[in-house]
């Protein structure tokens, strides 16, 4: 698990022995938060690597692959997303994508780990200021728990969590989509990263599952991210009147995305047949 020496590498183990590794330079960093383990690498080919609890989290080069299909959907899909609420991402690559939309005018940041946040901005460069834009705020605390107290309202939650273990788990509980229906405005759109389509199914299903006992509609979408078992999926929450096929392509225009397509937008959707088959059975 975790670092390999004989290989000078770091190797993230998935179900059934699959492994998604990068070959290091140098290890820069280990410490364990109050929370999980966190390691930081300099790789050969893709820059800076985080990993949690022997889980990668991002590289520093392709982290675009995972940021831009976790925001653009669904801020272009919603017709005017003023206030938008982020659970995780203490990287802080969800934070600066949100804020690339001129609609916005505050974005919350709840990060469980303030360490998380911490070291990104010391070692990484993938905020590039976000945290310092006024619209931004930034509150260390549990996602959870802030979601039960708030009397806040948002136009769009994005929920960039770890995996369904951990600080992580109950961000993938049936009580915490009711939390979050209950604190969008009445049109609202939610999204979760759902981890990897063929080797964390159960838990895809499942989450599906208690989404559709909450929001008016799901939808289901993957996208090849670099540094994960690709594809990796994502679930979409609709309350209310959006429709999430259709996304604002005037709005896309000068967001220069270099991964995900607006104007193929209906290619998200497309999915291996037995994922179909699986979510209709649903
Ligand atoms: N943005 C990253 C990427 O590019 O893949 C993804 C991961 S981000 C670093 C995940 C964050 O979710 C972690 O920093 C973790 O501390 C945070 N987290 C986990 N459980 C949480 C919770 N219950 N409330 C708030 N943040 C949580």
């Amino acid at each position: 698990m975790g670092f390999n020496e004989r290989e000078n590498a770091f190797i993230e183990w998935y179900p059934r022995g699959y492994g998604v590794g990068f070959k290091v330079k140098e290890r820069l960093f280990e410490t364990q938060t109050k929370y999980q383990r966190l390691e930081l690498y300099e790789t050969e080919g893709f820059g800076k690597l985080l990993v949690l609890d022997g889980t990668v989290q991002l590289v520093e080069i392709g982290e675009e692959s995972y940021h831009e299909p976790l925001v653009h959907p669904v801020m272009l899909a919603h017709p005017n997303p003023r206030r938008v609420l982020i659970i995780g991402g203490g990287d802080g690559g969800t934070l600066r994508e949100v804020l690339r939309h001129k609609t916005v005018e505050k974005a919350i940041m709840v990060e469980i780990d303030e360490m998380v946040i911490e070291v990104s901005k010391i070692y990484m460069n993938v905020a590039r200021g976000a945290f310092e834009d006024p619209r931004a705020e930034v509150i260390v605390g549990d996602g959870v728990e802030y979601l039960k107290n708030t009397d806040e309202k948002f136009d769009v939650i994005i929920v960039d969590s770890t995996d369904p273990v951990g600080p992580a788990k109950m961000l993938f509980s049936e009580g915490f989509f009711r939390s979050a229906y209950e604190t969008l405005n009445d049109n609202g759109l939610y999204i979760t990263q759902s981890g990897s389509v063929y080797l964390f199914t159960n838990e895809l299903l499942d989450a599906y599952q208690s989404m559709k006992n909450v929001f008016d509609e799901v939808h289901y979408f993957s996208f090849p991210v670099i540094g994960y078992a690709s594809p990796w999926s994502f679930l979409v929450g609709v309350k209310g009147d959006i429709d999430f096929g259709k996304v604002d392509l005037e709005r896309a225009k000068g967001l220069g995305l270099y991964y995900y397509d607006p104007e193929r937008h209906e290619t998200l959707f497309q999915m291996p047949r037995y994922v179909r088959e699986l979510l209709e059975r649903r």
